[in-house]
């Protein structure tokens, strides 16, 4: 679907969805010179994208293909971030966990040799050099650590603000508060579906090509045109301090032990307005509660390990619910069924929100087929 050589007569793209994917699909598609127009039912990052822990990394991300894919999405923000021309919050420096029981030391170190693997530069450091990259940092007893060097974060609002401004200075129409409830389709021959338009409380948006990248919501939107993009209910929870003086200088983010055998570990970053956002467990850890009881505990088990943020306030964020592909892979592709409909939903979209737009505008701008998308395409549910 080529939408390059119609440009005179087009109606455009509608991206469906101004999180950090949506967002960064559109920018790259009006980089491409296409009509873009942006339509979200609420403000642009106010979904799972303002909710993240946003670290951006390819650890525990396997097979080796799906650590490769956030790899080179990882050496692609430099000049992404560069591109949107302000200050996205994007900062490198790494990441480091350690373990105080031998049991999850293990684990750990089977962890480093697995990454290691697929050639992801993460090694294992002794306690002094843990010490020594982080004076801040008050680990407790280490049994195991790991340095993973070229980890980084970002602030994933940021991003979608320098998005919608790059945006809007190339002409494209942002629609914020335009829920979408349904794809308004044709079928043609041999049952083949188009989307003509989209329905919104605005009135019809016509496309030439839809870009569903709706987070959560594409699974219900995708129906209505009879596509199947089926996820898992992922909620996580991240909290924030009242900012701090800086406290973590060098090091982007912390995985620290449980404190005890009934806890997850804790992880935390510093973000560049001086506020620490803490979550527990892993990336995909299931968390609901959003009191500030819990945010407090957070709190507390991260002064901990850096005593330096005694006196803040913890500030409870509301439960976020991450994209969630069934199979946890991203959804990325043209949906066979429906041609001119390019479905973008994945978990890890921090990390993954460069590759994804500009693979995704070169799909859709080029009508290229970019074999390392292959892995990730729509029918694989059909
Ligand atoms: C607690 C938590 C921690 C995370 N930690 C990390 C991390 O450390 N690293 C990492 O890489 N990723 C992390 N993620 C995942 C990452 O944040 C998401 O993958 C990413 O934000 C998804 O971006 P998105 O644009 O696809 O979705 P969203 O940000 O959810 O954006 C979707 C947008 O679509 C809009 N929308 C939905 N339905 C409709 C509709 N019918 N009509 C119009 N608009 C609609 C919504 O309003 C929303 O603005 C985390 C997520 C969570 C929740």
């Amino acid at each position: 679907m080529a939408v390059q050589a119609r440009r005179d007569e087009e109606r455009g793209v509608v991206v469906v969805g101004a999180g950090i994917v949506g967002a960064s699909i559109a920018y790259h598609l009006a980089g491409r010179g296409v009509r873009v127009t942006v339509v979200d039912g609420a403000a642009p990052g106010s979904g799972a994208s303002s909710h993240s822990f946003a670290w951006i990394n390819a650890g525990a991300k396997g097979p080796s293909y799906y650590h490769d894919f956030n790899r080179r999405s990882m050496e692609m923000w430099d000049r992404f971030a560069l591109g949107l021309g302000v200050d996205v919050g994007l900062r490198w420096g790494g990441k480091v966990s350690w373990e105080a029981t031998t049991e999850r030391a293990r684990l750990l170190e089977e962890w480093v040799q697995r990454a290691q693997r697929w050639g992801y530069p993460t090694r294992l450091v002794g306690p002094r050099e843990l010490a020594d990259l982080e004076p801040s940092l008050s680990t407790g007893p280490v049994v195991a650590a790991e340095l993973s060097p070229i980890d980084g974060q970002v602030e994933p609002q940021r991003v979608v603000d320098a998005c919608m401004l790059r945006l809007r200075e190339r002409g494209a129409s942002i629609l914020p508060g335009a829920r979408v409830s349904a794809l308004s389709s044709v079928r043609g021959e041999k049952g083949v579906r188009r989307v003509e338009s989209l329905v919104t409380p605005l009135g019809e948006v016509p496309c030439d090509v839809v870009v569903l990248a709706a987070g959560t919501g594409t699974t219900d939107l995708a129906s209505t045109a009879g596509v199947d993009v089926p996820q898992q209910v992922s909620p996580g929870v991240v909290v924030r301090t009242s900012p701090v003086p800086r406290l973590m200088h060098k090091l982007q983010v912390v995985y620290a032990p449980p404190l005890d055998s009934a806890q997850d570990e804790v992880h935390f970053r510093q973000t560049s307005d001086g506020s620490v956002q803490i979550g527990e467990g892993t990336q995909e850890s299931l968390r609901r509660d959003d009191s500030k009881c819990h945010a407090d505990d957070l709190l507390a088990r991260a002064v901990c390990y850096l005593p330096g943020l005694s006196g803040a306030m913890a500030d409870p964020v509301p439960v976020g619910y991450r994209p969630m592909p069934l199979d946890g892979y991203p959804v990325l592709g043209f949906a066979p069924s429906v041609p001119n409909l390019y479905v973008a939903v994945t978990h890890s979209g921090v990390t993954l929100a460069p590759v994804i737009g500009e693979l995704a505008a070169m799909e859709i701008v080029d009508g290229a087929r970019v074999e390392i998308l292959d892995h990730y395409r729509p029918e694989r549910f059909a």
